[in-house]
């Protein structure tokens, strides 16, 4: 089968023009959204490789790098932290998973004006920040699966760390194939790197069971403080930042927790609003179904997909509570839910 038979035909305009797009960069910056999560990591990487099969210059820059339980991920090049002193004088930028250039972290959005730049997501909203090329497509489940066509269009064979990459962000972003994203293509995309020696099962192992003690004793806690809003259709947890130091827990032993919120029966939004600073919180909500939690992110500024949305609150933690759950409160209203 031919390489280019695997990109459905829906994608296969975009993969080719990003291909080319990609084949005019060099001295490249490679970036996705501020604290990284698996889709982004994912994407980063498998732009990485496309850029090496093509000879191009470029470094791998995350803010503030890398979760820990990704420290297992072969990534191709030292992920950067920070662009002070770049390996090359950096021309160029792929910004993946991401639309917004504040999103990108405050270092490479003041950047951007001197870079050129493509950007491939799949969040609704917005035509793209890319200065030379855009591709955004709300109908991929990751913006790995788009990286996937990418390096299809520039003829590599999706094996080896590049389908790693492409499962990750795919695994992570359709909460390991279950999520209503779960699309025929990405499960022909991933049937594909399976028959080529991908191994799913290694890969969510490694994911998965990787928890520190002090994440259980943190998850324990939370899921005792969870309350039931507005008749019981809303489930909340806020978090303190002194939740995280008495349990010995980090932010990103967060990941996935909203997610067992929305498992309590009659539960149609689940809400997670968490103190990064003192005057500053952030917040994930999830959903599923036709409740669209994103109309609800983006009432406060926020934003994401139907089912999984977030966003920031320059708030104290009681002031954020009480906008966050009138924000929802009024979604439901509106989307006419009991
Ligand atoms: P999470 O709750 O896992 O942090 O994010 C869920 C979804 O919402 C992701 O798709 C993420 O990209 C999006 N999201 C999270 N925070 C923000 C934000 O501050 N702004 C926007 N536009 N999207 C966000
Ligand atoms: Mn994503």
């Amino acid at each position: 089968m031919q390489r280019i038979d695997l990109i459905p035909q829906h994608f296969r305009q975009g993969a080719e023009r990003m291909a080319q797009a990609f084949r005019d960069l060099d001295q490249v910056i490679v970036a996705a959204h501020v604290n990284p999560d698996g889709d982004a990591a994912g994407a980063v990487a498998a732009a990485g490789h496309v850029l090496r099969s093509m000879g191009k210059e470029f470094m791998l820059y995350a803010q503030p790098g890398l979760p820990a339980y990704l420290d297992f991920f072969p990534m191709p090049g030292v992920v950067h932290t920070t662009l002070e002193h770049p390996p090359f004088k950096p021309r160029c930028a792929v910004l993946l998973d991401c639309g917004e250039p504040e999103r990108l972290g405050r270092e490479l959005a003041a950047r951007l004006p001197e870079l050129v730049t493509i950007n491939i997501d799949h969040h609704l909203g917005g035509d793209g920040m890319g200065s030379a090329a855009n591709w955004v497509d709300p109908t991929a489940a990751a913006t790995a699966q788009l990286m996937a066509y990418v390096a299809l269009a520039a003829e590599l064979p999706l094996t080896g760390d590049l389908a790693t990459a492409i499962a990750l962000g795919i695994i992570t972003d359709t909460g390991g194939f279950c999520h209503g994203n779960t699309s025929a293509d990405v499960l022909y995309l991933t049937a594909h790197m399976v028959e080529h020696g991908c191994d799913i099962a290694l890969l969510r192992e490694r994911l998965e069971n990787t928890w520190s003690r002090g994440r259980l004793t943190l998850w324990g806690q939370l899921l005792q403080r969870a309350s039931l809003e507005r008749r019981g259709s809303v489930c909340f947890c806020p978090v303190h930042l002194e939740d995280l130091r008495k349990c010995g827990a980090l932010k990103e032993d967060l990941e996935g927790f909203v997610e067992q919120l929305r498992r309590l029966r009659g539960v149609h939004v689940a809400a997670v609003l968490r103190e990064d600073s003192p005057n500053c919180c952030k917040f994930s909500l999830r959903s599923y179904g036709s409740i669209d939690v994103r109309a609800a992110a983006a009432r406060l500024g926020g934003g994401g997909h139907r089912n999984a949305a977030g966003g920031t609150l320059r708030a104290d933690m009681a002031v954020a509570s009480a906008q966050l759950l009138a924000a929802i409160a009024e979604e439901l209203d509106a989307e006419g839910v009991a």
